[in-house]
């Protein structure tokens, strides 16, 4: 299986990319982001926990985020692999997954970081808000906690994976089909 990590700030065009990447390879794209979005959409108590956590651009807890992976991980035995967007986000996640997928007997074939400057990340997410309706993406005070986040919590992660040899960096600056040739040349290096 191919299991590859779509890491990098809010804003570093993970989800762009995952669309693409997860065609090309025939993956299952797990975003928790768009996954919490779907419990707020739908009522669920989940989502109502995780409604006003967001709207703060603080992380949800690892708890919900891990259960929801792994009813995915379940339901889609027989994929090709996955690839993950906005999870893990923090070490506590990455370790929670890499026994998930053990218990599947497999593991995370490489981790990906997009890497681009944060007022590029802040010039993309609100641009993103005048069409994606996201209430996160409409406030920069809240971009700039959400990137504090990511400093803080997240970026440890990619030292989780530096130490297993499957960590790789792509410069997400760039035309979109620019990205997704360096992104799909370095996936071509991954067992
Ligand atoms: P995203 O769509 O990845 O930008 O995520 C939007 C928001 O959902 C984040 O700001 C967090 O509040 C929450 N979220 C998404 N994925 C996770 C995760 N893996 N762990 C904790 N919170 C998450």
């Amino acid at each position: 299986m191919k299991n590859l990590i779509l890491f990098g700030p809010p804003g570093a065009g993970k989800g762009t990319q995952s669309a693409k990447v997860k065609e090309m390879y025939n993956l299952i794209h797990l975003s928790t982001g768009d996954l919490l979005r779907s419990e707020i959409a739908a009522g669920t108590d989940l989502g109502l926990k995780a409604k006003e956590i967001m709207a703060r651009g603080k992380l949800v807890s690892d708890e919900i985020v891990i259960g929801m992976i792994e009813k995915k991980l379940k339901e889609h035995k027989d994929t090709a692999g996955f690839i993950f967007d906005g999870f893990p986000r923090t070490v506590a996640q990455a370790e929670a997954l890499d026994q998930l997928l053990e218990a599947h007997k497999t593991a995370i074939s490489g981790l990906i970081a997009l890497e681009v400057g944060e007022s590029e990340l802040t010039a993309r997410i609100l641009a993103r808000g005048k069409t994606s309706g996201r209430p996160d993406d409409q406030n920069e005070a809240l971009i700039k906690t959400r990137i504090r986040e990511y400093e803080q919590k997240t970026a440890p992660v990619a030292n989780h994976y530096k130490k297993q040899h499957k960590y790789k960096t792509v410069e997400g600056v760039g035309s979109i089909e620019d990205i997704f040739e360096k992104l799909c040349a370095a996936i071509d290096t991954l067992d």
